[in-house]
């Protein structure tokens, strides 16, 4: 099979699906791997590097197989290939009916199970691992004092009180990150059982009293709070950040507008040198004055809505992301192919046969097509 890496349509997007060590594992299996000029440049990839592993440089026109990271134009894919990459289905269902269209197969990391069988292939959570971390060190960066507790000559300096919002894969890697740089972190989630989860890792569960006490919905993951309980909660929530130097936020509920946490009045009441960064500046800010991709000074505080996050450790996060590429291409291609009713393939595969065939993003456009 011929299998093409995708160079990002958009700058700001560094990362790439098939890194060099990743191209050698499927030219070791039979297969060839097409890079377009320059894709993985930015992530620190050299064309020579994929000259080197074996690849051809040039079109991926022609490839039965692409992996991209954000969704490629469709006219680019060979009708009845292959594409891999994070297609924002439910964020953007016209542009999957337009793969659709083209002929293409798509499928997407986004509505792969989050099963233990699909751990391999799960981008979405070694994505949010790498922005968690970052989100942790962006705010270090940012805040004019020190994280970890410090002792000198001239006198000791108290470690950073931190607040992680959001316990989900991305919070747990911001808290662990946080605790690696010395900060006392505190989190809260919505989810009850995310609880013990922040506990691990050394943070101190912020337990509001709220009722009902559990925001998760069937799927494990968050559901959308009404307006009462997310009134209640701001109002719980907002004495707690005052005591913070850095708000970390990473709160989201699938296929949804970020959930509001830190509110205009909160920013206002946080003492001047406090950062609050939004790792959901992207689906519109769990803050309500994040700007997306800057960062503003409100009062003496400092609000960052970083977008591609990810990009910033371009190299590790492409490491990653190639490998959950290469076995969900593995798993799609393998021989005999997944049942149609295998739960992986059933997930991941948004389109077929001219088709959109997933139900979630049939139900975003409408009901169908
Ligand atoms: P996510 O990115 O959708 O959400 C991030 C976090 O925000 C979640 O913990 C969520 O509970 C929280 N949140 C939502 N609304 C909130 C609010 N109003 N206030 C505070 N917090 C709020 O989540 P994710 O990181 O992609 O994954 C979360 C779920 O997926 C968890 O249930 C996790 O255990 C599960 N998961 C399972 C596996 C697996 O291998 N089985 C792998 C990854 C994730």
């Amino acid at each position: 099979m011929l299998i093409g890496a995708l160079r990002s349509p958009n700058p700001d997007e560094r990362r790439v699906g098939i890194t060099p060590d990743v191209a050698r594992r499927y030219l070791a299996n039979g297969h060839r791997v097409t890079v377009e000029a320059g894709a993985g440049r930015a992530a620190g990839f050299p064309d020579d590097a994929y000259r080197e592993a074996g690849c051809d440089i040039g079109e991926a026109r022609e490839a039965e197989a692409a992996v991209a990271v954000l969704p490629p134009d469709p006219q680019q894919l060979r009708p009845g290939s292959l594409l891999l990459g994070l297609l924002s289905p439910l964020d953007d269902p016209q542009a999957i009916a337009a793969l659709a269209e083209r002929g293409v197969v798509a499928a997407a990391f986004e509505t792969l199970p989050r099963t233990t069988r699909a751990q391999s292939m799960d981008a979405l959570t070694s994505q949010a691992s790498m922005a968690g971390y970052q989100l942790a060190l962006e705010a270090a960066a940012l805040l004019p004092r020190v994280f970890a507790m410090m002792v000198t000559p001239a006198g000791t300096l108290r470690p950073a009180k931190a607040a992680v919002l959001g316990c989900g894969v991305a919070g747990l890697s911001a808290i662990s990150t946080a605790r690696r740089l010395g900060a006392v972190v505190r989190a809260y989630d919505v989810r009850a059982e995310a609880a013990a989860d922040a506990a691990s890792l050394g943070a101190d569960f912020i337990n509001l009293d709220l009722a009902p006490q559990d925001g998760s919905s069937a799927d494990g993951y968050a559901r959308t709070l009404n307006e009462d309980e997310s009134s209640r909660l701001l109002a719980a929530l907002t004495p707690h950040l005052w005591e913070a130097d850095v708000v970390i936020t990473t709160a989201a509920v699938p296929g949804r507008p970020a959930p509001l946490l830190v509110t205009g009045d909160a920013v206002r009441g946080m003492a001047p040198g406090s950062v609050i960064v939004d790792g959901a500046a992207s689906r519109g800010g769990n803050c309500e004055l994040t700007e997306a991709g800057k960062t503003i000074t409100v009062g003496g505080a400092a609000v960052s809505g970083p977008l591609f996050i990810e990009s910033r450790i371009a190299a590790d996060a492409s490491r990653l992301y190639a490998r959950n590429a290469y076995e969900l291409l593995k798993y799609l291609t393998s021989d005999p192919p997944p049942a149609a009713d295998d739960p992986i393939a059933s997930g991941a595969v948004l389109t077929r046969d001219g088709e959109v065939v997933h139900p979630a993003v049939l139900e975003s456009l409408g009901g169908g097509r």
